[in-house]
Parts: structure tokens; sequence; C-alpha cells
């Protein structure tokens, strides 16, 4: 890993990119083209299950997130036939296993021991990220988790989505802003990489509100971010709001100002996993733009252009937060 993390910080000192990409940051590490699949181990969510909610967050419908959400295939034959596909579609050779859906720290470490250690079966998979909820780590499964760091690459991804707890109770979240600081410094205790996912829209946040929210986010130890807007999936508590026009959306022209706006505020080491997150359109009611990512993403580099920022242009940290190193 120490070459990886040289390697990475060659990336870091010569992107001329308005932001730094996850496909930079991967080709940094491994020369070449890595991709991504989402997978569903079978596990379920505490804001589902009854521990905290039968609910679920507001605008919680898994199957719109994944392709294999709740397909009950066995995880062994989600990777193969991912692979397979991905290899000749996009001719691609090495693979990061994405646990995807729902919340994939929730269970006994013997069980997440036996989920991950499904990768260990596939030599092309180079590494392993886990999605969670801020309330569903502790030292025993994160150690687990570091554990993988001597032959893969390993990040947990964090659902956070805002700072404020008042919008966080509104969507049913059901954990704060200070459940994340304990997990993220207790992840960061492991040296485990961290990206926190974020949803720019969400009812009741303001614009100044999502700005705190980067600036707030800006001064932590963490290493990546996912970006969402706020969409409706059907089957939800959010579409029944959205039919009552109880909720409006941000429109895409909104959320490309939003977004530079907060990537301006971020520091210029921290990895972009994603700018804007598709659904899948069989559960998607709005807004449909969502799925056009490839004019989202030109609008926002459009925008940065147009501004002559980048990430990081507004970052006021101390220097020693713009040196966080990756693995
Ligand atoms: S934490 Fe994730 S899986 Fe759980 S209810 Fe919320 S969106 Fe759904």
């Amino acid at each position: 890993m120490r070459e990886i993390t040289r390697a990475l910080r060659i990336v870091v000192n010569t992107m001329n990119e308005s932001f730094y990409s996850f496909s930079a940051y991967l080709r940094g590490l491994f020369g070449e083209r890595v991709h991504r699949i989402s997978l569903d181990a079978g596990f379920n969510c505490p804001n589902l299950d009854g521990h905290l909610s039968t609910a679920g967050c507001a605008y919680c419908n898994n199957k719109g997130f994944s392709v294999y959400a709740q397909s009950a295939k066995p995880l062994t034959q989600q990777i193969e036939e991912s692979i397979a596909y991905y290899k000749t579609k996009l001719k691609v050779n090495k693979f990061i296993a994405y646990f995807q859906s729902f919340s994939n720290t929730y269970a006994a470490k013997e069980v997440l021991k036996e989920k991950y250690d499904t990768i260990k079966k596939f030599p092309e998979i180079v590494g392993l990220c886990i999605s969670t909820r801020p309330d569903c780590v502790d030292s025993e499964k994160l150690e687990l988790i570091a554990s993988y760091q001597e032959k893969y690459l390993v990040w947990v991804e964090y659902g956070l989505q805002t700072t404020h707890n008042r919008v966080l109770a509104n969507v049913g979240r059901n954990h704060t802003y200070e459940d994340f600081l304990k997990a993220l410094a207790l992840t960061r205790a492991f040296n485990v990489n961290v990206g926190v996912h974020m949803i720019l829209g969400l009812p009741s946040a303001s614009v100044e509100d999502m700005l705190t929210d980067a600036e707030r986010i800006s001064y932590l130890d963490i290493q990546g971010i996912k970006f969402h807007a706020l969409h409706v999936f059907k089957d939800t508590a959010l579409e029944r709001q959205y039919n009552d026009g109880k909720i409006t959306l941000l429109n895409s022209r909104d959320y490309i100002t939003i977004l530079c706006d907060f990537l301006e505020r971020l520091p210029k080491t921290w990895v972009i996993l994603r700018l804007i997150s598709t659904a899948n359109p069989k559960y998607l009611v709005a807004p449909r733009w969502i799925n056009d990512k490839t004019k989202i993403i030109e609008g926002i580099k459009e925008e940065l252009e147009k501004r002559g920022t980048r990430q990081g242009s507004r970052y006021e940290g101390s220097p020693s937060h713009q040196d966080t190193s990756h693995r």
C-alpha cells in the first residue's frame, strides 16, 4: 500500500481537472481503469427492521438504488455476472466490490466476515467498498474491515446526507450528525478511508444550510464524497409528500449551481466519488433529469470554468487538513 499512497500523491499534485474524480484517483492507484460493481449482500437496516423504525428514511426504496437490490441472487453469482458483463462491455479487468444495498455493517462480525470474504474468490477484485449508516459500526467491525487493507483498497461510505439534525429528523434518518462524527473518528483510528454521502435538496434544507454542510464537513478527516440530488421513488413517504405538493425538488440548473458552490468549499485532496447518482427508471418518480448524468457532469464542468474556480477554490481550512492521505 505504500507504493499506492505515493502514486496517489503524484495524481493529486498533477491533476489539472476542476475536481478530483474517482476515476483519476483509481487510475493513479492502479494504472488502469477500475470499475465498481454494486452488490446486495442481503443485509437489513435498523431503520427498516424495527430496531429504530419500520418506516425507513422518507426517500428509501432500495430497489431503486441498485441493480441487485433485493434480487436474492447469491453474492458469488452477482459478482461473477457483473465481472463478466463489464469485462466485455467496458474492457476493464479490475473491480471494486461495492456492498451497497441497505446497511452493510448491520450484522454480527462473523456474518460480515463471511460476506466480505466472498471477494477473495475473485482475483480481479482489488478493492472493497462498504456503504452503511453511521450508527452501525463499532471497533470490532472496523478492525475486521481494516484487516482487508493488507490486500485491498478499502473504503467505508457513510450516509450522512446533511449535518443539520432538524433536516435529518424531517426525513426520518434516525441518526444525528454527532453519530457520524463518532463513526468517522473510529474509522479513521483504523486508518480506513471514509467517504461521505450528501443529499442536495432535502426537504426544509435551504441553500445556506447546504453550504453550511460543505463548510462543516470540509474541516473533517474525510477522504471522499458522493453527491445525490434528492429524488422521489415510488412507494415511499416522499412520494406521498411530493404528490400532495408538500415538497419542491431542485431543478438541474439549481443542482449544478449548489454543487459547484459545495465543491469550491471542499479540500482539493478529497476524492469526488460521484457528482450525481442515477436511479432505476422503473422506480423513479421525479426528477427525471438525474438520469442524464453526462449532461449534468458537463454542466458542472462548464459552470466551474465560467467561474474560473475549481474544487478547493474557497476552502478555508488549515493546510494540515489538505494533507489528508488516502491509502
Ligand atoms: S438508512 Fe438506507 S437502507 Fe436504511 S432506511 Fe435509510 S435509505 Fe433505507
